[in-house]
């Protein structure tokens, strides 16, 4: 038993040479094939192999010595740089949600009305239009529409709610939490 699992883990370790042979590099346990962005989600020469031969091979027999080497790093940098465009793109929209709350969260202490958003929005649109002109299709991604704002305010109430009837196991405290963030008929 404990010698079997020996070999097995073994065999499920990645080996750097596969890096050339096959042009796969690890990735959270798992090979991914730089040519095709493919995961093969077992770590054993042979699927690694099969997917390389089946798919790759007539167009990368080609490769060899340090020609192999360099084909391999710039399919490795060309995956980095997709990546990074990835994550960017992640972020971004990210802060862009997170925007949409926070403006949703002070229309909302303010007590005025969700169809305030559209105006916030044009506002801070001219402003990046004169600022940062090149950013301004960031900022007219944060929506900001009536509905978008209630559903905002609903969720941020929702959450708070919970929160409060988590801890204490009633609902009396909200109203504390709500000097934070006052009804509109205060
Ligand atoms: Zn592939």
């Amino acid at each position: 038993m404990e010698k079997k699992r020996k070999i097995d883990s073994e065999c499920r370790t990645f080996k750097d040479k596969w890096n050339f042979q096959y042009f796969v590099i690890e990735s959270s346990n798992k090979a991914l094939c730089l040519i095709c962005n493919e995961t093969i989600a077992v770590l054993k020469e042979y699927n690694i192999k099969r997917h390389y031969e089946s798919k790759h091979l007539q167009n990368y027999s080609k490769y060899t010595g340090s020609l192999r080497t360099e084909q391999f790093e710039a399919l490795k940098r060309g995956l980095k740089s997709q990546q990074s465009l990835f994550t960017k793109a992640n972020t971004e929209q990210e802060s862009a949600t997170r925007a949409s709350f926070r403006v949703a969260l002070e229309i909302a202490k303010r007590g005025k009305p969700f169809t305030d958003g559209e105006m916030i929005k044009e506002c801070f649109i001219a402003v990046a239009e004169e600022i940062c002109p090149k950013k301004v299709n960031l900022f007219k991604s944060v929506s900001l529409s009536e509905s978008t704002v209630a559903r905002r305010v609903q969720d941020i109430a929702e959450n708070l709610s919970s929160q409060l009837s988590d801890k204490n196991g009633h609902h009396e405290l909200f109203s504390l939490a709500l000097d934070e963030f006052p009804a509109r008929n205060t």
